[in-house]
């Protein structure tokens, strides 16, 4: 009930001028991430105690990595300033909706909040359209683009019931 009280408490905050300046910097990111070369026209900011504690543009075409998202890329920045694998209390400032992929960065990281300029369907209209993702899932897995088969679960199961009764292991 509490997050449910935030989350309708955000949705109808206004716009704080410190917002704004972050979130100028995540469109700056984009725009000379593409000059430079990078990649596409994506940038991404983190920011704890009003501080940027993490920057990333996108850098799939430069660095031939198809993970290497704005949104991925200033997580990892951040984690590591940060020495955390968790980004708590963090505000991600996205110049892009972000796409599947990194929505699940994003939640495995758990900042508090999320800001985004452009959309989903903004992308989509500048050729980045991720819909198709989206319509995978709810596809049964032998009628995905990609197939997947399910293999030697026996076998893999072991390294989880070993997992379990590991003492002194780090949870996240
Ligand atoms: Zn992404």
């Amino acid at each position: 009930m509490i997050v449910l009280h935030k989350k309708s408490e955000f949705n109808s905050q206004k716009m704080t001028e410190q917002q704004k300046i972050f979130m100028k910097m995540a469109i700056e990111l984009s725009q000379k991430g593409m000059d430079l070369g990078k990649g596409g026209p994506f940038g991404c900011i983190i920011v704890r105690n009003g501080e940027v504690i993490g920057k990333g543009s996108n850098s799939v075409s430069s660095t031939n990595d198809p993970t290497a998202h704005a949104e991925v890329m200033a997580i990892r920045d951040a984690c590591k300033n940060l020495n955390n694998f968790q980004l708590e209390d963090c505000d991600i400032y996205t110049s892009c909706e972000p796409c599947p992929m990194c929505l699940g960065a994003i939640y495995w990281a758990r900042p508090a909040r999320v800001f985004y300029a452009n959309s989903k369907k903004d992308a989509a209209k500048a050729g980045f359209d991720d819909q198709f993702i989206y319509d995978e899932l709810d596809l049964p897995y032998h009628q995905r683009k990609i197939p997947f088969k399910q293999i030697l679960a026996d076998e893999a199961k072991i390294v989880f019931e070993n997992w379990l009764k590991k003492e002194n292991k780090t949870l996240y």
